[in-house]
This record gives structure tokens, sequence and C-alpha cells, in this order.
């Protein structure tokens, strides 16, 4: 999946579970969930450039929030983000220099697990409405918790 769906999906996961111990192998796991599942990744240099800037961008502000907010769930989020996001790192560098598959380390890039199983004889919307879904399900929890915390003034 998108980079920003792997920073949003870590985060919200990392927010419930409260404890940055517990979001980063959480994290980890999704990323390979996630890869799994059936859908697109961006067929430009492009697709691949937004979603970065957009993904650093949420990234920032989930820093900011957890930066003036001590709780624990805001580390979580940030450590859940990060844990979630990280694998994909080898994927951006892509964008500068190709790396062989074989040669890339997370399971689900180099072949060792099913990466993307585009079309398990479903329309090729189920893809985009799963990512949709994941993506719209984290920015909920997140923003009903930011929400509390702006309310609180935490
Ligand atoms: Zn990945």
């Amino acid at each position: 999946m998108h980079w920003t769906t792997h920073i949003l999906v870590g985060a919200a996961t990392g927010l419930m579970m409260k404890k940055p111990i517990l979001s980063v192998p959480a994290g980890l796991t999704e990323h390979v969930i996630m890869d799994v599942i059936p859908h697109r990744d961006f067929q430009s240099r492009l697709g691949y450039i937004l979603d970065t800037l957009i993904g650093i961008g949420i990234f920032t502000e989930l820093i900011r929030f957890q930066k003036n907010s001590n709780a624990s769930d805001a580390k979580a989020a940030v450590w859940g983000g990060i844990s979630n996001a990280l694998p994909d790192v080898e994927l951006l560098l892509n964008l500068f220099e190709k790396l062989p598959r074989e040669k890339r380390l997370f399971p689900t890039h180099n072949g060792t697990l099913p990466h993307g199983i585009e079309y398990l004889g479903m329309s090729s919307h189920v893809p985009i409405m799963l990512e949709a879904a994941a993506t719209g399900i984290s920015i909920f929890i997140l923003g009903k918790r930011l929400k509390n915390s702006f309310e609180r003034g935490a």
C-alpha cells in the first residue's frame, strides 16, 4: 500500500495501543498484512513523490502532536507510524537508484511473501476501496484523539 496509508494506519493503531513498545512490533506486522492484501501501487514516479511528500507532512504533524502532548498514546502513535512506514523506505529509495527485488530486505518486497495480490477474481475497485477504508478509519481515529487533545489543551 502507499506510504501515507502505512503511516496513518500505524499511527492509529499505536494510538489505540497506548504503549510505544507494543506499537513497534504491531506496526511491522501491519506492514506485512497491508502489503499482502489486494492493492495497487503507483505506476508512476510522480505518484510516489506526491505520496512521500504527503506522508512526510503527516509524519511532521504527528511529531508536533507528540511534542505537545506527553501522553503515552501520542508517543505510541509516532512509533506506530514509524514502524509501519519504515520498511517502504527501501522502495522509496528506488526513486534514486534501482534496488533489485532480491536485494530488498523486507519479506513482502523481496518476494518471500506475496505483495499486493491485485486481482483475486475481484473488481479492480476493491483494492482502492480497501485502501480508502484503511485510510479513512485511521484518519477518523487520529482526528478524534487530536480533537480531544485540543479540547483538553493537552
Ligand atoms: Zn511495503
